[in-house]
């Protein structure tokens, strides 16, 4: 027996660890002082009456003998998949209900979504980036080529004549960053794939806090996409799902490589591995879709939008630079003073008892940075700005 040895080349995950650490160590010495995170990056709100009511009454179906379900489609049911495609109708986006696929997540789809591609295949990701994209492409030993982000592209790596690739992720709007892409930059991603065959694989987690309608929130209003990119996304930030866990992933059937439908393949991969997410979810995730649902959602978000205001004003009146904070929950600011981004990590912590995440745990590129969170309450978020002020 031999072990998957790629597992080796992983760099340990030590980045939220040792931030808990470096608190809890910061707490034992100084138990008076009132600690605000905004190095979070799970909601806080929760779960909306429209959701909660529709679970409710899906848990009295299981009860009843007549309204029981077992096992549902492995794709999920047909209700959540034809108010997904509603909901894209309203985003100018056609889809046919059996390219939607129901997932627990978009983390689990897009660790899996490997399985229908051959090793050798060489992925391109931008650097600084969520993590899963970089380790479940270690695990499985393909060669990455790193697209920098920087102060200079705002963030938004474009292709040029030297990105070379079969597997591109996108994610937009972007954690760590905030950044958005526009419609003319993800047709650039978009050309560049068609050209040469490769599969964009574009991560829309956080699509429901873009609020300017120019901006595209789905990589499928883009020309052409629907022949080179899969979508991912996740209820998780939309409704507050993080710990109910459902998403969908969209693969349309024009997507063909290899003269192979890969809707073809990741509903045989499905099939074969995932027997479907829990039936009171998928009416809650239903609930979301609703009026009543998106109308309760989108109070949650503009919450967590106006904290995130909040701390662009404080950032913008200090004269750091950052991207995010206007269609995102999150905002990349430069460490002022060159500072590095642990030291900048431990100058909030010790001066203004503030959390936030160092930009390096997110890639070579994002050394000298830092990434804070909308996600808290309101109230802190205010207090810690004032703080910020004072200090910097
Ligand atoms: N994609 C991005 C960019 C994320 O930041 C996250 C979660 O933080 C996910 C995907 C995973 O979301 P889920 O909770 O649906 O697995």
């Amino acid at each position: 027996m031999r072990i998957n040895t790629n597992y080796l080349q992983l760099q340990d995950s030590y980045l939220f660890s040792f931030i808990a650490q470096r608190v809890s160590e910061f707490k034992q010495q100084h138990p008076q002082k009132n600690i605000i995170r905004l190095g979070i990056g799970d909601v806080t709100l929760p779960l909306v009456p429209a959701v909660v009511e529709a679970m409710h009454k899906a848990v009295s179906e299981m009860g009843s003998a007549d309204t029981f379900k077992g096992y549902g489609e492995e794709q999920g049911y047909g209700f959540l998949r034809e108010a997904i495609c509603d909901y894209y109708a309203g985003k100018g986006v056609l889809l046919d209900k059996n390219e939607v696929f129901i997932s627990d997540g978009a983390k689990s789809d897009l660790g899996n979504i490997l399985d229908i591609f051959d090793v050798n295949n060489t992925v391109v990701i931008p650097d600084p980036v969520y993590p899963v994209y970089v380790d479940t492409n270690i695990m499985t030993g393909r060669k990455i080529n790193f697209v920098n982000g920087s102060v200079e592209n705002s963030f938004l790596p474009l292709p040029d004549e030297n990105t070379e690739g079969d597997i591109v992720y996108l994610c937009s709007p972007n954690n760590p960053t905030g950044a958005v892409y526009t419609k003319e930059q993800l047709q650039l991603w978009v050309d560049w794939a068609l050209e040469r065959q490769a599969v964009i694989l574009f991560d829309s987690a956080y699509e429901v806090f873009v609020q300017d309608p120019n901006l595209p929130t789905s990589i499928f209003q883009i020309p052409g996409a629907k022949q080179c990119a899969i979508e991912f996304c996740s209820l998780s930030k939309t409704a507050g799902f993080t710990g109910t866990r459902c998403g969908y992933t969209v693969i349309p059937q024009a997507l063909v490589r290899d003269s192979v439908p890969l809707n073809k393949l990741w509903l045989r991969r499905q099939t074969t591995k995932f027997n479907g997410v829990s039936y009171i979810v998928q009416r809650g995730a239903e609930a979301i879709f609703t009026e009543t649902g998106l109308r309760q959602i989108k109070e949650q978000i503009q919450y967590y939008l106006g904290n995130a205001r909040l701390m662009a004003d404080t950032l913008t009146e200090l004269g750091i630079w950052f991207t995010g904070g206007k269609n995102s929950p999150y905002l990349w600011l430069k460490c002022p003073n060159n500072m590095s981004s642990w030291e900048f990590f431990d100058f909030l912590l010790t001066q203004g008892n503030i959390v936030g995440t160092p930009g390096a745990g997110f890639g070579a590129n994002g050394e000298g940075f830092f990434r804070l969170s909308a996600f808290g309450n309101q109230d802190n978020v205010a207090e810690a700005m004032e703080r910020m002020k004072k200090i910097l």
